[in-house]
């Protein structure tokens, strides 16, 4: 297979993610940087196919969920900027978690001691209790809750294609339609082998950022990396109400979850940036990060369960709570009835004859290990890689800022050094980074 060309970097994956870093990048390298991305634009895959809520971090435990908290902290900011200066939808609404149960208050109690401790300040939320939050939201029910008043409603989507273009305008080549189908390591960078059509091409690289969502852990694996993990995929189907609901909801809905140990959050009330009204996400176990479908394919999702390393998975199986998740989510996915059933236990008015069909469903990547479902991003490194693994939600909302940590590292460790520019380009985001150092 012929070489066909060589780059200082390559990143691989165009979705929010590997945006940011390609932008973030841009900034400071002369090298060439590509981006290589298996479908024909940016952010696709789940960096469209989400909630569309720019987080704020009241709900992220500092310690355990560290790196979210910080990047959702700062990038709110950044995002905020970029959609102001490029005219991209960005609607404060609101979201309000509600204590569904009493115990749930405790939780309440945690959020806003997190939400200071992860840089928020007092004026961005509210707690409420049930009176209070009954005169706020009169069709909402619950012991009580926190109102984090800056959560905004945004389109990731647009994000990641502004983004991609300010990096491409910076030099960064973006190469589409291209599948990466191998990695190998070498002793002075790496191989990549991309699938194009029907061409199967072989680029170089001195250094590879695996930003690739859904195919991040088996990359890694095939470079011998990241071996004691696996990676589930759970696709959130989203249900959407009609015009016909005349509720007036004016904040989005979450509820404090009740398995807290595993990725099934209880179902939201959205407000989309367009104004659409949607119920969700669930999150059903599904055999591929691609997959859409409404049926399940059990067969696929065999050979995924069976894939090593089988020893994460073998717990996760044998647990009885774990189980009866999953059945009640794909339960949730094919009946919109059961989908408004769990949405009026603080929603009472919401019948199943407001919803009208489903909307667009993504999926959420989930790294295992022998302990269970790993809470944080990991950072998988060899010599002339990076691997990003576990990039969930709020993954979107912390992306620009997340991408500084990672090419902060990448220097600080002198694994990218090379070719730094003279004169510093201009970043989009210069007032909210300077306003931080
Ligand atoms: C249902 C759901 C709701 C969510 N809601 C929110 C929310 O409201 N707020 C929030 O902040 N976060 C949310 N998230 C999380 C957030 O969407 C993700 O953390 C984020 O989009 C991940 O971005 P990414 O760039 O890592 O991955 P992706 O968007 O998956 O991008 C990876 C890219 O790599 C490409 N790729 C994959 N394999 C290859 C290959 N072999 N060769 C070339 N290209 C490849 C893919 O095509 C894709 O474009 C949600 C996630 C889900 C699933």
């Amino acid at each position: 297979m012929p070489l066909q060309k060589e780059y200082d970097i390559v990143i691989v994956g165009a979705g929010v993610l590997g945006s940011a870093l390609a932008y973030e990048l841009s900034l400071t390298f002369s090298g060439s940087i590509a981006v290589i991305e298996k479908e024909n634009g940016a952010g696709l895959h789940t960096s469209t196919r989400n909630t569309g809520v720019i987080h704020r971090p009241f709900y992220l435990e500092p310690e355990k969920k560290k790196l979210f908290a910080e990047s959702s902290q700062i990038s709110y900011r950044m995002w905020k900027a970029l959609a102001l200066k490029h005219d991209l939808p960005w609607k404060e609404n609101g979201t309000l978690e509600i204590a569904t149960r009493e115990s749930d208050l405790k939780s309440i109690d945690s959020y806003a001691k997190w939400a200071i401790s992860n840089g928020m300040n007092e004026e961005e939320f509210k707690i409420l209790g049930s009176s209070e939050l009954k005169e706020h939201e009169p069709l909402v029910k619950g012991y009580g809750a926190i109102l984090s008043i800056t959560d905004a409603c945004v389109d990731f989507g647009a994000f990641t294609s502004k983004v991609m273009e300010l990096a491409k305008s910076n030099g960064v080549e973006f190469i589409s339609e291209s599948n990466v189908t191998d990695v190998r390591e070498t002793s002075d960078g790496a191989l990549i082998k991309v699938r194009n059509g029907g061409n199967e091409i072989s680029l170089k690289a001195k250094f590879v950022i695996n930003s690739s969502g859904g195919d991040s852990l088996p990359i890694a694996h095939r470079m011998h990396l990241a071996k004691e993990y696996a990676v589930l995929h759970f696709r959130g189907d989203y249900w959407v109400v009609g015009d016909s609901y005349p509720g007036k909801i004016r904040n989005n809905i979450y509820t404090v979850p009740r398995h807290k140990k595993f990725p099934f959050l209880d179902p939201h009330f959205i407000l989309r940036f367009a104004g659409r009204r949607e119920l969700g996400p669930n999150a059903a176990l599904v055999a591929t990060p691609y997959d859409y479908s409404d049926r399940p394919d059990s067969g696929s999702l065999v050979l995924k369960l069976l894939e090593k390393p089988t020893l994460p998975k073998i717990k996760l199986l044998t647990n009885s709570e774990f189980i009866s998740l999953v059945r009640s989510e794909w339960k949730s996915s094919r009946s919109k009835d059961e989908m408004a059933r769990q949405v009026r236990q603080f929603i009472p008015g919401l019948d199943t004859s407001y919803i009208t069909g489903k909307g667009l469903s993504g999926v959420r990547n989930s790294l295992i290990d022998s302990r269970g479902f790993v809470p944080e991003a990991v950072l998988e490194h060899s010599d002339h890689s990076v691997h990003i693994l576990n990039y969930n939600s709020p993954g979107a909302t912390g992306a620009p800022a997340f991408a500084m940590h990672v090419i902060r590292l990448l220097k600080e460790s002198g694994k990218i050094s090379l070719k730094e520019t003279d004169t510093l380009r201009t970043s989009i985001w210069k007032a909210e980074v300077e306003a931080l150092l």
